[in-house]
């Protein structure tokens, strides 16, 4: 493989830059990537993406995330973690990545459809979005009462009344942390069966907590400011259709998530939803040179602290590629 790339050259049409480590995200696993890849003066450029920061900007208080005894919102979090990277040289940058040619190394990432990066090594951390029933209430009421993430925010419901809508394991897994705490939790199922694995259904059926509502469909959501309840279909489109009003505080979707990775399943294997696949234990993928950390390719744990802390081992083989090749 050729990796005597030419020198940067930011000039004139072309527009090919050549750098060493290029980091695709700015979650919590791109940001840690960053700070140790600077650190191992890796001179890592990161670009943003659509949504700097990742996830964890679209949550409101994070309590779980060590070192932030009094907790801390997302964006804060986020921002110490750029902030962090910056200060060892990390060069972040607003752009997407928008195609991928990882045939040959230097691998060739386009920016925005425009610019040209040739990098050494490439760290993936593009991160997965949740997916949303695509009802206008989910977005009026986001921070109101609406959530993607009960591990994140399922705790402000303690006491309360809340709904999990999808029948997979993760809905199954959400509904089970909030019965932990909520008053009450209503599993909204579409169909007259839960897709979630055997043992996780027992738990559901046993919990006492949790009202599993079959073959219901959310119609939309009320409440002044925040969330004061769903209104459901039942049967929707059977001659038996009927409305459903349920009270609750809190309304979380569970329908699953689309890890990012569109742009390089040309050449990474990932697995049938699309999330990267990696050699077990390591952020490896099968392309020599690049690794994928945090959520685009974890679909179990989906933490912020899980995401850095593969981060920081993908910056770790980062370092340790380069040394091989460069001898
Ligand atoms: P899944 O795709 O497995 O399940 C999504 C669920 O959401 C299904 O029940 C589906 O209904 C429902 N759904 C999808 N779209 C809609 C909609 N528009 N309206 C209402 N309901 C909808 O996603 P998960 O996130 O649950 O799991 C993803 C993968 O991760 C799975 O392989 C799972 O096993 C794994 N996982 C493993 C865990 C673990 O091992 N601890 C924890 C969490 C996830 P329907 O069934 O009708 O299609």
């Amino acid at each position: 493989m050729d990796t005597s790339a030419p020198p940067a050259e930011n000039t004139g049409a072309t527009d090919i830059e050549k750098i060493r480590c290029l980091i695709i995200g700015s979650g919590p696993a791109g940001c840690t990537a960053a700070i140790y890849a600077s650190r191992a003066n890796l001179a890592p450029v990161l670009y943003e993406g659509l949504q700097p920061g990742g996830q964890l900007t679209t949550t409101t208080e994070v309590e779980n995330f060590p070192g932030y005894p009094e907790g801390a919102t997302g964006p804060d979090i986020m921002e110490q973690l750029k902030k962090q990277a910056i200060r060892f040289g990390a060069d972040f940058r607003w752009g997407e990545a928008t195609e991928a040619d990882l045939s040959s190394r230097p691998f060739r990432i386009t920016i925005d459809n425009s610019k040209i990066i040739l990098a050494d090594t490439l760290i993936i951390s593009t991160g997965a979005s949740a997916k949303y029933l695509g009802l206008e209430d989910e977005k009026k009421y986001a921070g109101g009462g609406v959530s993607a993430c009960a591990t994140c925010d399922g705790f402000f419901f303690r006491g309360r009344d809340v709904a999990v809508v999808g029948g997979g394991d993760t809905a199954a897994e959400e509904a089970l942390y909030l019965s932990n705490f909520c008053r009450k939790v209503y599993l909204i199922v579409r169909r007259h069966q839960l897709r979630a694995s055997q043992v996780m259904q027992d738990r559901v059926i046993k919990s006492q907590k949790i009202e599993v509502l079959w073959e219901h469909q959310t119609k939309g959501l009320f409440g002044d400011k925040v969330v004061e309840g769903a209104v459901l279909w039942h049967k929707k489109g059977t001659p038996e259709e009927t409305e459903v009003t349920i009270k609750i505080d809190g309304f979380f979707l569970a329908i699953g998530h689309r890890p990012n990775s569109e742009i390089f399943k040309k050449y990474i294997d990932t697995d049938e939803v699309g999330y990267i696949k990696t050699v077990h234990g390591t952020p490896k993928t099968n392309i020599a040179g690049v690794f994928a950390c945090g959520d685009v390719q974890d679909k179990v744990y989906r933490q912020a602290i899980t995401a850095a802390g593969t981060g920081c081992m993908a910056a770790i083989e980062a370092e340790r590629f380069l040394a091989e090749q460069e001898g």
